[in-house]
């Protein structure tokens, strides 16, 4: 164990999106590369916005990616007590105050300062107050007014800021609900959180943290900023460039070990390998190369690497889960070949476990009907005696491996004179309806006799 402690702390007010997926993978590995601490927070404290169900699409994708935490999942919802007795431990100290102007006031004077060309700050006015009125109030940190805030960025090097540039923050609403940025710097200090790894969006609200943490006497953790994904178009990652949710990629039929391989060279790199195992990243992972430069979604790299997975994946595994899916569309697969035989006639032809669904539904269902122009081409009249073959020779086998069913079609094929070509695209749409199936001796193989032959004679039954 070492004592680097870091957190994944999503708001629950939508589903766990591609960007925040990369955040908590790379707290993940660097927590399992350096036998740390992974911590995840859920950040509800906005109650019009956070939802249970947004709480339980994040936990389950995270489960999906493989992204186990050590502690948690802790509840801001839960630790109002603690940011209260913060709040009061501030304002006794001088260090925060009540502020009464109202939102008509401060906009007011935010068009002023903009007019007069400065920057839409709070401009102090309730700081030194001392009376109490009976009216509604925030209360506002003391942001020192000289000096500057510092630190050191593990991935962006020395960021500053003077302290004039920054705004005396609201640390407590109207409402009595503490905000963000408050309690994000209570729970990161007593959750023993030492570095902090999060998106680059962050940057400014972390220079408005660090005074936080030093007035409520915590130790400043270090910090990460991460590059934002950027779509195609160097435009902010959005649903314009394809889903941005993680579970829609399991939908679509990606594997959880593409999503996650794909999801690290968002930013980080490692020479030019692509392709790495979690147990790769947890062994190289650093944030020393993680780059500084926005990364980019590439849909068709995902895919790439979803084929790469699907192709070298175990064939039980992926049976388990296109059997899922085939259940899912109610397809029956308890009366069908074995499904792990399936898979292994359609790694190398399907891209995502949808495709690969789709291509095993013949195994399970006999063709209704045979693609119109296949049939005309592959069964008329002219395949009668082609078909009457097929049937004896495969027929006569006490076997069926794909060996036995080779040998008989090499028999069949020397009796009849008749090359391959002329024989496969009829098999093919008998046995599956269409023109597109794996190896024919494979899918002849896993059907299994009896399927074979009672698909044959049913298309032998269709040339009238
Ligand atoms: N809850 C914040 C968000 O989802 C993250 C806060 C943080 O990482 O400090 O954007």
């Amino acid at each position: 164990m070492s004592d680097l402690r870091v957190r994944f702390a999503p708001s629950p007010t939508g589903f766990l999106h591609i960007g925040g997926a990369r955040t908590a993978l790379f707290n993940y590995l660097l927590a399992k590369k350096e036998q740390g601490t992974f911590v995840l927070r859920i950040e509800d404290t906005d109650v019009e916005r956070s939802t249970q169900e947004s709480v339980d699409a994040i936990l389950q994708a995270m489960d999906w990616l493989g992204l186990s935490y050590d502690e948690g999942p802790f509840y801001q919802s839960e630790r109002y007590d603690l940011y209260k007795s913060k709040v009061s431990d501030l304002l006794n100290k001088g260090l925060a105050y009540r502020c009464y102007c109202s939102a008509d006031k401060l906009n007011a004077k935010r068009e002023a300062a903009m007019k007069a060309g400065g920057k839409p700050r709070y401009d102090g006015t309730c700081r030194e107050r001392t009376d109490q009125p009976e009216s509604p109030f925030v209360i506002r940190f003391k942001t020192p007014l000289d000096g500057n805030t510092a630190f050191v960025d593990r991935i962006k090097g020395t960021i500053s800021v003077e302290n004039d540039e920054l705004d005396d923050l609201i640390i407590q609403r109207t409402d009595g609900n503490p905000t963000y940025n408050f309690v994000v710097v209570i729970d990161d200090a007593e959750m023993g959180i030492n570095l902090v790894i999060r998106g680059d969006d962050h940057v400014n609200n972390t220079v408005r943290q660090i005074p936080m943490y030093k007035a409520l006497g915590y130790e400043v953790p270090e910090f990460a900023h991460v590059p934002m994904i950027l779509g195609s178009d160097k435009k902010r990652l959005s649903k314009r460039h394809g889903a941005t949710s993680v579970m829609a990629y399991r939908e679509m039929g990606f594997l959880p070990e593409a999503m996650v391989n794909y999801l690290v060279r968002l930013g980080w790199s490692c020479g030019d390998e692509e392709i790495f195992s979690m147990d790769d990243l947890i062994e190289k992972f650093s944030l020393e190369s993680v780059g500084r430069s926005a990364g980019v979604f590439n849909p068709d790299k995902l895919l790439w690497l979803n084929e790469h997975y699907i192709k070298t994946g175990d064939p039980q595994r992926l049976a388990g889960l296109v059997a899922e899916l085939l259940e899912g569309q109610g397809v029956d697969i308890e009366n069908g070949p074995d499904m792990a035989a399936v898979v292994k006639t359609l790694q190398e032809r399907a891209k995502t476990l949808v495709e690969m669904a789709e291509g095993a539904r013949f195994y399970f269902e006999a063709p209704e009907t045979y693609d119109e122009a296949a049939a005309a081409k592959f069964l008329n009249e002219e395949k009668r005696a082609v078909l009457e073959l097929l049937i004896k020779h495969l027929g006569a086998l006490m076997n069926f491996t794909l060996e036995d069913v080779e040998s008989a079609f090499k028999s069949l094929m020397e009796e009849s004179g008749l090359k391959l070509g002329k024989i496969g695209p009829t098999v093919r749409v008998a046995l599956t309806g269409g023109t597109v199936s794996p190896s024919i001796y494979e899918v002849v193989s896993v059907l299994g006799q009896d399927v074979v032959l009672a698909r044959l004679k049913k298309a032998l039954a269709s040339l009238g």
